[in-house]
């Protein structure tokens, strides 16, 4: 037999390895923010056409490299941040790998600019798919500027797999968020199809937090600090009553390097115990320094989880600074005063099952998993990952909800009959023009959850909150794409606020947005004024509607293959439906009845939910 095995040629190497680090144009933009920050920049600019798709570039006044590195550092395991493997356990800087370059080189255009400080010309090389195309003395500013353009033009696959540019565009923000956070030190500027997205001096934690996330940031943050020889721990939470349904503003850095850890998290939720509300998720900024030694971050090459020497020590110090930070700064007693009562109307998407943040990590890959399981922590594993889904149907969480609610002591009280008086008013607007139209059924609503009436073969028992939902999102698909909405006016204009990047969000379903009946006035710094609303829904509603909508966009699940238009009327069926819990009049049940069988698919949620069963008179005589 002849011999088969052959080593792989370099571009085919690098291919693969690409497919490790380089999974979407953000992975790009890590990449390159970090090579600025090891390079010690001051100034990183960051710009991107077409979500990344067309061109991230990134520009920084860093060391810059010699004409011989430059060409080396496309080479695969060419680095200059290590050299022995015990390096690896001093690290101090993001990079160590020398996979990066090579491995965007392989699937892109890179154009390469750079010259050092004393060098008198610079060095201009483009590299198409591994392929050095030519290699130019030039001139340039100190420093280096990468071009990444058409990204995996030699992969249609991965390429075709790309997201729609608001979702990737927002995978990039999340990562410029995150290196900019960890580096308050640099200024930070990023554009996006010409125009400025950020735009970050040089500031401190604190600024440059509240420079990210919008001027209203300040007010809510709460300083957390502690140093013991273990590990010095700094930033802010969020106050208890700006914790949000959706989980967006969490951050853990570690030696400035952004990581996630859902044990960590677990410690900062500890410390909230009994301050946030059900499913409430406080928002936090935490930077640790720790020695680089007791760490090993060696685990994936996207290097968002790390491994900690002394996980339960760390643990419980996170909490209990967090925990006295909140005392001291007198938070707790806030929440009963000052709380915003839009924030508890409950809304059908409470049992949204949570979703992984933005930025996919292998766990497959992670060598520390068996020890995970094996470990004397695994029992506790299971509580607090936050990736556990939910089984219960929403409506069934909901009732769970409300019921809580009702049976809450004095102040809950109030909210509930306020909530409840907010829903029918809602449902009424929507039920009464259709009450001549609708049919001679006899209806019967059960336990404020179900609607019961006869067919000619038996009992229909209709869920009312599902069933709302799809007749929602009928209507609202059908406004959508006709533009067919009417929108109520309202007396005063209603002003809200966002971060720039909710605004950003927000600006990519717009159209959408008006074409259900939301009029937009005047937009300024992080604030958006709303003139018009649609008349399926209540002014009192739309600010729990658009936060709602911002997560669900957030948290768009990928590959789920659903538009953009289908998310948003889904999201928003979701939080105008009628609750459980709420009584429906004789007329609205019919309404409801009429309408839901008039749907296109009347028997499922936009979610593939049952929204009625039946019994025919023959499984019922079965009973008897
Ligand atoms: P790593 O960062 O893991 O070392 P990379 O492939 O990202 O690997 O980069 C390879 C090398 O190229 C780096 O070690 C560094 O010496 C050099 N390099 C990359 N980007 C820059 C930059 N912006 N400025 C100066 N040197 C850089
Ligand atoms: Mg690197």
């Amino acid at each position: 037999m002849s011999d088969i095995i052959q080593l792989l040629p370099d571009h085919v190497a690098n291919q693969i390895a690409a497919g490790e680090v380089v999974q979407r144009p953000a992975s790009v933009v890590k990449e390159l923010l970090e090579n600025a920050i090891d390079a010690q920049a001051t100034h990183i600019k960051l710009i991107i056409k077409e979500a990344g798709k067309i061109l991230i570039q990134v520009i920084d006044d860093g060391v810059g490299m010699s004409t011989t590195d430059a060409r080396l550092s496309f080479e695969r395991h060419a680095t200059s941040k290590i050299k022995t493997a015990e390096d690896l356990f001093q690290l101090k800087t993001k990079g160590f790998r020398g996979e990066a370059l090579a491995s965007i080189a392989a699937i892109a255009h890179v154009e390469l600019k750079t010259k050092q400080e004393d060098g008198e010309v610079g060095t201009e090389i483009k590299i198409e798919g591994s392929e050095v195309i030519s290699q130019e003395v030039c001139v340039t500013p100190k420093g280096t500027s990468i071009s990444v353009k058409n990204l995996f033009y030699n992969i249609p696959a991965r390429r075709n797999f790309l997201k729609s540019n608001a979702v990737e565009l927002r995978h990039i923000i999340d990562e410029f968020h995150r290196v900019a956070m960890a580096h308050p030190a640099i200024k930070f500027d990023m554009f996006h199809n010409g125009s400025e997205v950020f735009n970050l001096p040089v500031s401190n934690d604190r600024q440059r937090i509240v420079n990210i996330f919008g001027g209203k940031t300040n007010e809510k943050l709460v300083p957390v600090k502690e140093e013991t020889d273990l590990v010095a721990i700094s930033g802010f939470v969020g106050k208890p009553e700006y914790a949000k349904k959706s989980r967006g503003e969490q951050f853990f850095f570690v030696n400035n390097r952004f990581i996630k850890s859902a044990y960590l998290n677990h410690s900062v939720n500890a410390a909230f115990e009994g301050l946030l509300k059900d499913k409430a998720h406080p928002s936090y900024f935490i930077y640790l320094q720790v020695d680089p030694k007791s760490i090993d971050i060696n685990i994936h090459p996207t290097k968002t989880e790390i491994k900690f020497e002394d996980e339960h020590a760390l643990y419980a110090m996170l909490r209990s600074t967090i925990k006295h930070s909140l005392g001291q700064f007198n938070v707790a007693p806030v929440l009963d005063f000052d709380r915003d009562a839009s924030m508890d109307t409950p809304y059908g998407y409470k049992s949204k099952t949570v979703q992984t943040p933005t930025i996919e990590v292998d766990r497959n890959f992670n060598p520390f998993k068996e020890e995970k399981i094996s470990g004397g922590s695994s029992s506790s594993t299971k509580n607090y990952t936050p990736y556990k889904k939910e089984s219960a149907g929403s409506w069934e969480n909901l009732y769970v909800g409300l019921e809580s609610e009702m049976k809450a002591p004095t102040s809950q009280g109030n909210e509930f009959s306020s909530v409840a008086f907010e829903s029918s008013e809602v449902t009424g607007s929507l039920f009464e023009s259709d009450e001549k139209k609708a049919g001679h059924h006899t209806t019967y609503q059960l336990q404020k959850k179900y609607i019961v009436t006869t067919i000619k073969s038996g009992l229909v028992i209709i869920n009312q909150n599902r069933a709302h939902q799809r007749i929602l999102y009928e209507e609202l698909l059908r406004s959508i794409t006709m533009a067919s909405a009417v929108s109520q006016q309202l007396l005063f204009p209603l002003t809200l606020s966002f971060s720039k990047k909710e605004i950003a969000l927000l600006e990519t379903v717009k159209e959408q947005l008006e074409n259900t009946g939301f009029v937009f006035g005047q937009q300024s710094l992080g604030e958006i004024e709303i003139t018009g609303v649609p008349v399926v829904t209540s002014e009192k509603e739309v600010a729990v509607l658009l936060e709602q909508l911002l997560s669900d966009l957030e948290n768009e699940v990928p590959d789920s293959g659903f538009s953009q238009t289908d998310l948003l009327a889904r999201s928003m069926a979701r939080s105008i439906a009628v609750r459980t819990g709420v009584e429906m009049a004789p007329e609205q049940q019919h309404y409801m009845v009429n309408s839901l069988f008039a749907c296109t698919e009347p028997s499922i949620t936009p979610d593939n939910k049952p929204t009625f069963i039946t019994f025919t008179v023959d499984e019922i005589d079965k009973k008897f």
